[in-house]
């Protein structure tokens, strides 16, 4: 049995909604998937209808944006309730600065002279967390650059001139929300934002409960240093796509692959 616990919808940056996302799972014979939109859990429950519906298995995901050494860095939250108010009013905080942030973007190309509809864009974050991705798709279907890269090269990258920061949480708080939610809290693709062992001890000690150790960013010696690292400090594996629906670009759902064994231990600890 396989599962794919790293899965975006519409609620933040992915391109199917959850409803789709479950109906092709269950066409690639997946035994259960998480849902772990950036920011926002307002698909869980869109999801956990429509797989219930479905004899799929879903366990509640968030994918929450952290800084750590300046740097991004991505905390996953499995088996959080969705109703917590405490994780609630925290997303809320989340999407009303991403909003914000939008409309400033959307200001700074309005003074390069890219004159972008902000109603245009918002339709386009209809379910959820207003991105970066968002304001490419509209450049680009606006004709202000060539294809989707180019947005970020030219304009919204972080080096860009339409750049703007957005909220991001501490690791430490990450952990104390999806803990206080009743969830556990794993380091998202370790290798993308951490530059060596050390720093992921240091972000381990500050009270994860597990690593996601399988990642398309990850090659399967990571795989296995990760897996290792895991099992000596006691904590659970996770792993998943980080399926968007990206035309061209993505991993399909599914891959890599991720055994069943995984969800049984979350849930063994959840409890
Ligand atoms: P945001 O959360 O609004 O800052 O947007 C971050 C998202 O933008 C990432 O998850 C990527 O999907 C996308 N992104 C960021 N930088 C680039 C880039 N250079 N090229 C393509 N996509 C990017
Ligand atoms: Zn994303
Ligand atoms: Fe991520
Ligand atoms: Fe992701």
């Amino acid at each position: 049995m396989k599962i794919d616990l790293h899965v975006h919808s519409t609620y933040s940056d992915g391109i199917h909604p959850p409803r789709k996302l479950v109906e092709m799972a269950i066409g690639l014979g997946l035994a259960a998937i998480s849902i772990t939109d950036h920011d926002c859990l307002d698909g869980t429950e869109e999801c956990a209808t429509a797989a219930y519906q479905n004899g799929l298995e879903v366990i509640s995901g968030v994918e929450l944006s952290c800084e750590f050494k300046e740097r991004d860095l991505h905390v996953l939250g499995y088996g959080v309730d969705p109703d917590d108010q405490r994780l609630q009013g925290m997303l809320k905080r989340f999407r009303d600065t991403r909003l914000e942030r939008g409309f400033k973007i959307i200001e700074k190309l309005r003074s390069l002279g890219v004159h972008l509809d902000t109603e245009e864009v918002l339709a386009k974050s209809r379910d959820g967390a207003l991105g970066r991705p968002h304001i490419a798709k509209a450049l680009l279907e606006n004709g202000y650059v060539d294809n989707y890269s180019e947005a970020f090269e030219r304009y919204i990258g972080e080096d860009g001139p339409a750049y703007i920061k957005k909220y991001k949480l501490h690791p430490r708080e990450a952990v104390s929300y999806i803990r206080s939610a009743g969830g556990l809290a794993f380091i998202a693709h370790p290798t993308n934002s951490l530059k060596d062992a050390n720093e992921l001890l240091e972000l381990i000690a500050i009270g994860f409960d597990g690593l996601e150790v399988a990642h398309p960013n990850q090659t399967e010696g990571e795989r296995a240093e990760l897996e290792a690292i895991a099992k000596d400090y006691d904590l659970l594996a996770s792993g998943g796509s980080d399926y968007h629906g990206f035309a061209g670009k993505d991993i399909p759902m599914g891959v890599p692959e991720i055994p069943y064994e995984f969800l049984e231990r979350i849930k063994q600890r959840l409890g």
